[in-house]
């Protein structure tokens, strides 16, 4: 396999397999863990299903569920603009708002079903609190609009990080990645904090995947963007409907903390190991702060500082660190989507464990829909 193929499937199936591998976990705090796997937390490493809501293994929990739901958007606007140009020789017509509409109707066909998996008529077991206001809103605004949807500032969980991927790698160039990135994300989530992370997280990721970059390049490219003012005029045009343009009152203290969360992973006292290994509670960066104040427990800006140095962490590999980031507990399932994600770009397919990834529920549909939009 290609080498550019490797990673993109790395990045893809890193979510699912982070997601079902801490689903056996979520919600146990790194206490609770340290205290059913001795010693110090010897999880299993395979993915074995349970946890709260009893999976089975492999099973895809919310986090791979809308993963799917923006795969198949650019599935079928990308196929069909493929399709298009074949025959009629045209450039593809579909417009910026296209992906993340088409991506809002299949999360509404998720939360309300039929869904692959799911008992007919029955709803997912496992919404989160942002995820169910904003597609509630999107569901009612005229022409499921994604600019008249999310569950507003101050909702702040990493319910559309972990779902944001599938922009990084199909996404048609960067002016569309920065738009449909902030779109897809302000379905649900639209404080600047979810857009801008999930902004950041995918440049990371198509730099690796596409570019080649190292994980350190990755991440200042992530902060370039974020620090170009160009980036957030295209996010404040593109979610401009009218005259109505978003409230930017809080855009740039919220990107002050998006760049942080970033920063912080880059000295070697933001270690995944020593959190896993002595716990939120005590892991502490130089100046004496907490590395994970609130513990790993969902914050869209602790999901990423996680996936950030689990990247940075170079020596280690994809299993030992995805391993790591549920080993420090909470939101386990989706901290290992995120981290899976970032990490799976950087180390390929090949690095996500066999055994693993033959129990992923959406495997081989994932790597077809991917063969479909590349051709
Ligand atoms: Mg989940």
């Amino acid at each position: 396999m290609a080498p550019t193929k490797q990673r993109l499937l790395g990045a893809l199936l890193g979510v699912h397999a982070g997601d079902s591998f801490g689903a056996a976990h979520e919600f146990d705090s790194w206490y609770t863990i340290q205290k059913n796997f001795p010693p110090n937390g010897n999880i299993p490493r395979a993915i074995t299903g349970g946890g709260p809501f009893k999976w089975s293994p492999g099973h895809a929990t919310d986090d791979t569920d809308n993963t799917r739901a923006v795969l198949l958007a650019y599935s079928e606007v990308v196929v069909k603009a493929t399709a298009d140009k074949e025959q009629y020789g045209t450039e593809p017509t579909d417009t910026f708002l296209s992906i993340s509409q088409t991506a809002g109707k299949h999360m509404l066909q998720w939360y309300s079903g039929p869904w692959p998996g799911r008992p007919d008529r029955s709803r997912p077991k496992d919404v989160g609190g942002a995820t169910s206001a904003g597609l509630t809103l999107f569901a009612r605004a005229a022409r499921q609009d994604p600019r008249k949807a999310g569950a507003g500032p101050g909702r702040c969980g990493n319910g559309s990080l972990m779902r944001c991927i599938p922009t990084a790698l199909f996404a048609r160039d960067h002016e569309r990645l920065v738009q449909e990135t902030a779109l897809i994300s302000a379905i649900t989530h639209n404080d600047w904090r979810c857009i801008l992370a999930c902004v950041a997280y995918n440049v990371m990721v198509r730099e690796m995947v596409y570019n080649d970059v190292t994980p350190d390049t990755a991440v200042s490219k992530a902060l370039e963007v974020l620090a170009d003012p160009e980036t957030s005029d295209t996010i404040v045009a593109a979610l401009t409907v009218g005259s109505a343009a978003p409230d930017t009152s809080t855009y740039d203290a919220n990107r002050a903390e998006v760049e942080a969360a970033i920063e912080k992973c880059r000295g070697p006292d933001f270690d995944v190991g020593v959190l896993a290994n002595v716990g939120p509670q005590k892991a502490e960066l130089k100046d004496g702060e907490k590395a994970l104040p609130l513990a790993g427990n969902g914050y869209v800006l602790e999901s990423l500082s996680l996936a950030v140095g689990a990247l940075l962490d170079t020596k280690r590999s994809w299993e030992d660190l995805i391993v790591d980031v549920v080993r420090v507990g909470r939101d386990t399932d989706t901290n290992g989507a995120i981290a899976g994600g970032l990490v799976g770009a950087r180390d390929g397919l090949d690095a996500i464990p066999a055994e693993w990834r033959a129990k992923l529920q959406f495997r081989d549909e994932f790597t077809k829909l991917v063969d479909q939009i590349c051709g």
